[in-house]
């Protein structure tokens, strides 16, 4: 049992990171994908050079984080490991696709809502 437990351990942590990192990769392509339709002409998917590198720019941070799994939401987090210039480019892509998230993807929204109330509350 004391093997079996030392084994799966890290397994299961791995798991939840990867669960984490890619439930986040879903939210910021919706996100940016929505800002690209409606602010840079682009649609059907499909993203414009800018926002294809913030979005794979986001993806690579995003896997790199330190704070995994439990990691706070972005706009809470300590570390803030953009750049500028992408800090700058997100940033702009969340205030206009933030509120609208709650019309057209109102599970993501409240995932988002909620994972900063617990947040805040674990800081408490
Ligand atoms: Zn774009």
């Amino acid at each position: 049992m004391y093997i079996r437990g030392k084994l799966l351990s890290p397994m299961i942590k791995m798991n939840k990171r990867e669960k984490v990192i890619r439930k986040e990769q879903k939210i910021v392509n919706v996100m940016i994908c929505m800002f690209c339709k409606k602010n840079h002409g682009t649609g059907n998917g499909k993203l414009c050079n800018s926002c294809r590198s913030l979005r794979s720019y986001s993806y690579i941070r995003l896997k790199n984080c330190p704070l995994l799994p439990d990691k706070p939401p972005c706009d809470n987090c300590p570390v803030h490991c953009y750049d500028k210039e992408m800090q700058q480019k997100v940033k702009e892509v969340m205030r206009y696709s933030g509120p609208r998230m709650l019309f057209r993807h109102p599970y993501f929204a409240l995932l988002h809502i909620w994972n900063k109330t617990k947040f805040k509350l674990s800081r408490k």
